[in-house]
């Protein structure tokens, strides 16, 4: 087995169970590359962890256990699975429901590695060239522990020329439909980095539709396949979707039709959103509740945008289309925003714009996204509901 040495003074981080091995705090290492396992040991050559070789955005690798005598195979796999499984039990016996997450990387014991269910069609992602090293043992165990129709796979890594397709089963007819809280949605597992829906903001979306929505006149901005819009048409006045992308309106229809919603009576534009804000504020249209769920990065003809620097330029473009005493969902997927600072971006906007406001809910993943107690990144999600008086 390879070895890593720690620098002296980090082996509490990790005999503290921090799963993410960081590349400052390694002295030494045999050659190590993608894919390899190897004993993580302190100045002295005592043994803390097993960790796997996957490089995604900072770290050098995940720890996978804490047993020098485990051996990663795929009996391995089939004993974390059937444990992610069980965990599952509540998302087989609900009424309404058949998408979620079957097992969340680091959450569930192996970092860069998920495995969704999406009514019976399994997706799993792999998020480094390393974990993909064990697909082998993998895919075995996925056999062994879930039950399924068909397998696809998504790369999230770069430098691969493949970047996922079918695995097992027949391959379904997309797009199919699945089922979350009573709404029904389109989902397609072989195009592309996306699907059609963003399963972590499920909760995010019920919130919406039970407690925002009602007789309301709803703004998405960044509205994809049109989720927030849908699951809000149940009881909002009318929806507004807005998003830059071409295909963003047919996807937003053909949801709109699943939910017995006439797409003609709902407004969809594609736009940039500052361009929707201007064109928005220049014809006086109003909205009650405003989604703002962008993502991390964005570019478009004009300027780049991230989430950390431009939250402001958001919220504040909100606030001029903003019916009185309106109400606001701002979200952010971003791992390396933290709730902290996105609740002080949030704070010294809106009191610069001197508008009175309270702060409704605080919502974080839904718990089939399991996240790791000791690796605060894990919680990457964070979704704010703001009533503004104005
Ligand atoms: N809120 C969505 C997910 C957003 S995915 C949901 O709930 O499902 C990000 C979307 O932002 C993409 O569809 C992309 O086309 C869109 N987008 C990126 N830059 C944009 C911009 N400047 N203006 C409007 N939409 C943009």
């Amino acid at each position: 087995m390879k070895i890593a040495t720690l620098n002296k003074g980090k082996e509490t981080k990790y005999l503290n169970q921090y799963p993410l091995v960081e590349e400052e705090d390694i002295f030494q290492h045999d050659h190590l590359k993608e894919g390899d396992l190897f004993n993580i040991v302190t100045e002295n050559n005592q043994y803390i962890a097993t960790a796997y070789v996957g490089r995604q955005h900072k770290g050098l690798g995940w720890v996978i256990t804490y047993s020098q005598e485990e051996d990663i195979n795929i009996t391995f796999f089939e004993n974390l699975f059937k444990k992610a499984l069980e965990e599952r039990e509540y998302y087989y016996n609900i009424e309404g429901t058949n998408a979620f997450r079957l097992f969340n990387a680091e959450g569930d014991g192996v970092g860069g590695l998920t495995i969704d269910n999406y009514n019976g069609h399994l997706l799993i992602q792999w998020y480094s060239k390393g974990i993909y090293k064990f697909r082998y043992i993998i895919i075995e165990a996925i056999k062994k522990v879930f039950k399924f129709e068909s397998v696809f796979e998504k790369m999230r890594f770069k430098d691969t020329e493949y970047t996922g397709g079918h695995v097992l089963g027949e391959t379904p007819e997309f797009p199919i439909v699945i089922e979350e809280n009573f709404t029904f949605y389109n989902v397609d597992l072989n195009d592309g980095l996306m699907t059609g829906i963003f399963l972590d903001q499920k909760e995010v979306r019920k919130k919406l539709r039970d407690y925002f929505a009602e007789n309301r006149s709803i703004l998405n901005l960044f509205s994809y396949t049109g989720a927030f819009s849908v699951v809000a048409s149940k009881n909002a006045k009318v929806t507004t979707s807005v998003d830059l992308a071409n295909r963003s309106r047919t996807l937003t229809e053909e949801n709109f039709g699943l939910n017995g919603v006439d797409p003609k009576s709902q407004y969809i534009y594609v736009m940039d959103t500052f361009d929707f804000y201007n064109y928005a504020a220049r014809h006086g249209k109003q909205y009650d509740t405003i989604v703002i769920d962008p993502p991390s990065f964005a570019r478009n003809k004009k300027k780049t945008f991230s989430v950390q620097k431009n939250y402001d330029d958001l919220i504040n473009g909100a606030l001029d289309v903003l019916a009185p005493d309106g109400t606001l969902l701002l979200c952010t997927n971003s791992s390396a925003f933290s709730l902290k600072a996105f609740k002080n971006v949030i704070k010294k906007t809106l009191e610069q714009a001197n508008v009175e406001y309270e702060i409704e809910e605080v919502m974080g993943l839904p718990k089939d996204f399991k996240t790791h107690s000791h690796y605060k990144p894990s919680k990457y999600l964070k979704a704010v509901f703001i009533n503004i008086k104005h």
